[in-house]
């Protein structure tokens, strides 16, 4: 209970002015208190989102870099995705191989147009699964500096 500066009478703790005297009262000046955030969040490192992403990704998994940093819908999208992708792959070379090998000697009783259409169809899959494999880990990457922006301006994590 502070008392009032001119008459000394106790006042209540927020008053302005002393109820006896009414002399103004001068603020009470409270310790300052470290601000501390009630959480603290991690931040990603985009550079660890991005090896995660690509070694997963030699490995066929798509997203595991978006379920690090948290993105598990949008991973778990791009995993499913990514096998899709890379089995049409291997129903291509599969379908390139069935059509070479049983196809007289050497595949080509069916004419090289056949067989070179396949192993094209396997090198444009080829081109899609490195491009998804990079842009997955780049994404991932883009992901983790909102992630720490988003963190640092609100925060809150942005999901
Ligand atoms: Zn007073």
């Amino acid at each position: 209970m502070p008392f009032c500066k001119r008459c000394g009478s106790h006042i209540p703790e927020d008053a302005k002015f002393c109820p006896y005297c009414g002399a103004e009262q001068p603020i009470a000046v409270t310790p300052a208190t470290p601000t501390i955030p009630a959480t603290t969040f991690e931040k990603k490192d985009p550079g660890l989102t991005a090896l995660i992403a690509i070694v997963a990704g030699f490995f066929g998994l798509w997203g595991i870099g978006h379920i690090y940093i948290g993105k598990v819908a949008k991973g778990i999208a791009l995993l499913i995705l990514g096998i899709i992708i890379q089995w049409l792959l291997g129903i291509a070379f599969f379908m390139a191989t069935f059509f070479g090998m049983t196809s007289g000697p050497y595949g080509m009783m069916h004419g090289p147009g056949v067989i070179g259409l396949m192993l094209f169809a396997s090198v444009i899959w080829t081109i899609i699964i490195l491009v998804g494999l990079i842009w997955q880990a780049y994404d991932a990457y883009n992901l983790a500096k909102y992630y720490n922006n988003y963190v640092q301006t609100y925060q809150r994590p942005p999901w």
